[in-house]
């Protein structure tokens, strides 16, 4: 997990969210219950061994990615974070979330 440098947190834990998270992350919003995706580096185990993007119901039905926490294996997280995934802090979005 990376740093994410927070105007209200400081250095905190990074999260990686679709935008709409995002959003409401920046408008201090409560966030809808999110999905979380897994993703398992199988060749690389001790190099961090996974990695985690969440989004929202939109993302789930625009994108066709599945409405339930899911494992995908780690080549697919290229292709998933180009959707439009960014870096976020850990700390406000663990606060508008449930988590
Ligand atoms: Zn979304
Ligand atoms: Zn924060």
């Amino acid at each position: 997990m990376g740093r994410f440098d927070c105007p209200v947190h400081g250095a905190a834990p990074m999260g990686i969210v679709c935008d709409h998270i995002q959003e409401s992350i920046h408008s201090r919003e409560k966030i809808d219950p999110v999905t979380r995706a897994t993703f398992i580096d199988h060749d690389h185990p001790d190099y961090g061994g996974t990695r985690h993007l969440f989004y929202c119901k939109t993302c789930s039905s625009d994108y066709g990615l599945p409405p339930q926490n899911h494992e995908f294996t780690m080549d697919r997280y290229s292709e998933v974070y180009k959707l439009g995934f960014i870096p976020v802090c850990w700390k406000c979005f663990a606060q508008l979330t449930n988590l």
